[in-house]
């Protein structure tokens, strides 16, 4: 195999929920069949600083009030190789409290502010009662290039973000960005944050190849064809599920 993509996997002892790691899993399943090689990298504290720019793809997961917490300076410190590595195309998945993080702040229930790197300008706060969450299956509808698809995840959050300008999807089914909105996530360019858990790209394999594409198509500079893969059964569970929540 040589061609393939370099992951960074940032805080897995830290950010982990929900089967946030089926994600990496899927990167390396959806590579692997296709002939190509998946390096994954991790990160946590006290490790070596990484290059970020280094990197096709960095993820990051989601986590409590606690962790994030605890891992906000130590992000903070990697800011500006950060913003560097999105300027130059480098793929960022993010989910939930990753996806806070990188906004200018989370808010906690107790009032207490965790800083956010702010590289975009959306901010969260945490529900004032911390039994108000927004729990449950989601589905949203968004627009991955020319290809319309619906994407279905499990959303678990008290945090509700504001001031999102461009939102990852619409949501069918679910509350989203907070609760009852009509728009979920943050999706620019090279970023896709996201409350969905899920795993998310094993429900929803059009994201992972689209992904995939985006980060092989950039560092070869060729438009590299994924050959189709059998999804029968993942086609299955969609329609179950999308049957389920009575989603045509
Ligand atoms: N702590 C954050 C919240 O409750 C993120 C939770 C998560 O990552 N699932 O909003």
């Amino acid at each position: 195999m040589e061609k393939g993509i370099n992951i960074l996997y940032l805080y897995p002892d830290m950010l982990e929920l929900y089967g946030d790691f089926g994600n990496i899993q899927i990167l390396k399943y959806r590579l692997e069949k296709r002939n190509f090689y998946c390096k994954i990298d991790k990160y946590s504290i006290g490790d070596n600083p990484p290059d970020f720019s280094s990197y096709d793809l960095v993820f990051a997961g989601g986590g409590a009030d606690q962790e994030q917490s605890i891992l906000a300076d130590d992000l903070l410190k990697f800011k500006e190789n950060i913003k560097e590595a999105i300027q130059k195309g480098t793929f960022f998945l993010l989910i939930c409290g990753a996806y806070q993080l990188f906004g200018k702040y989370y808010k906690g229930v107790d009032g207490n502010i965790i800083p956010g790197l702010d590289i975009f300008p959306y901010y969260t706060e945490a529900n004032e009662d911390r039994k108000k969450r927004c729990i449950g299956n989601i589905v949203i509808d968004v627009k991955l290039g020319d290809l319309s698809t619906k994407i279905i995840g499990f959303e678990n959050h008290g945090g509700q973000t504001y001031d999102v300008f461009s939102p990852f999807g619409n949501v069918l089914y679910g509350n989203g960005n907070k609760f009852g909105d009509s728009k979920e996530g943050f999706f620019l360019n090279n970023v896709i944050a996201t409350y969905l858990h899920g795993p998310l790209l094993a429900k929803n394999p059009n994201l992972t190849d689209f992904i995939l594409k985006y980060c092989l198509n950039k560092k070869y500079n060729e438009n590299i064809k994924l050959e189709p893969l059998d999804d029968g059964f993942e086609e299955l569970c969609r329609s179950q599920l999308l049957e389920k929540f009575n989603i045509k």
